[in-house]
């Protein structure tokens, strides 16, 4: 077994045009996948592909939006028509939470928040495992957040969207365990991406961060959470199912 292969292993990537889940695409790519783009900027997916691979070899841009099934079921036809199948699948796609107080927050945000990040990943997931099954093998990897287990205060949308994130995948880990198809979640630390340009802006709250809370004194790159990815999409992973990798920089512990 080649511990870290990837060759022709063919692997959706929602919300893969930008961010983390750009990084996740290209380093997938870099060990021989096919890589799927899910998002909902086609655009913007073309510019990824683009940016992956130059000559569009081994990228695929496909428009979809994970809160709504439909639309998520038709770009995994897409994918799996053009690769043949399908390997796996990372449920990256995903947006911050309302900022309001629950005694503040409008029901209907709130609802939004766990669409694109809940109800997304299991969306996804539901479209990703019949082709799975059919390959014979396969993974699945969610990304949730450090707001699964900590708490922050408006943000209880984000919090309960991402523990959702974290039990779905353990049930389903279990569901999946006879069929050769893993489960895990990455959970990233602060990463630098648009997701927090506004915590950014505020040069008090970014420094604090580090200085205070990151025992590594720096945020994450994207790139940085590829490496997890990478181990458990391939061989070296094929025994680790129904965890968490916490890419933190130690913040869990500090
Ligand atoms: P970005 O805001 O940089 O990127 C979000 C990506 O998700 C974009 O590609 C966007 O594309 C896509 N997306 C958003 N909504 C949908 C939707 N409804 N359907 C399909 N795609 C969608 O975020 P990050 O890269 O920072 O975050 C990626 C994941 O990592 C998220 O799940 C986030 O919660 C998680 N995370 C991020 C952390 C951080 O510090 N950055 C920390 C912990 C977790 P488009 O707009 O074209 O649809």
């Amino acid at each position: 077994m080649k511990l870290f292969d990837l060759n022709n292993k063919a692997i959706v990537v929602t919300g893969g045009n930008r961010g983390i889940g750009f990084a996740l695409a290209k380093g997938l790519h870099a060990f021989g996948a096919k890589v799927i783009i899910a998002a909902r900027d086609q655009q913007r997916n073309h510019q990824a592909c683009a940016a992956i691979s130059a000559h569009a070899e081994r990228v695929l841009p496909v428009a979809c939006d994970v809160t709504c099934p439909r639309s998520v079921a038709t770009a995994f036809e897409q994918a799996a028509n053009w690769a043949g199948g399908l390997y796996g699948c990372i449920a990256n796609a995903g947006g911050r939470g309302t900022g309001c107080a629950l005694d503040e927050v409008d029901g209907m945000a709130w609802r939004t928040t766990l669409s694109t990040n809940l109800e997304g990943t299991m969306n996804t997931f539901q479209a990703a495992i019949g082709p799975l099954k059919a390959h014979g093998e396969g993974r699945l990897i969610a990304v949730s957040s450090l707001a699964a287990l900590h708490g922050n205060a408006q943000f209880t949308d984000y919090s309960s969207a991402k523990a959702g994130v974290e039990g779905l995948c353990r049930a389903l880990a279990i569901e999946l365990a006879s069929h050769k198809i893993t489960v895990n979640c990455i959970m990233p630390g602060w990463v630098d991406t648009d997701l927090n340009a506004d915590i950014k802006q505020d040069k008090r709250q970014f420094e604090s961060i580090k200085r205070l809370r990151v025992p590594m004194k720096r945020w994450a790159s994207a790139e940085e959470m590829v490496g997890a990815a990478i181990y458990l999409m391939s061989g070296a992973g094929s025994y680790h199912t129904g965890d968490t990798l916490r890419i933190d920089g130690g913040y869990h512990i500090g």
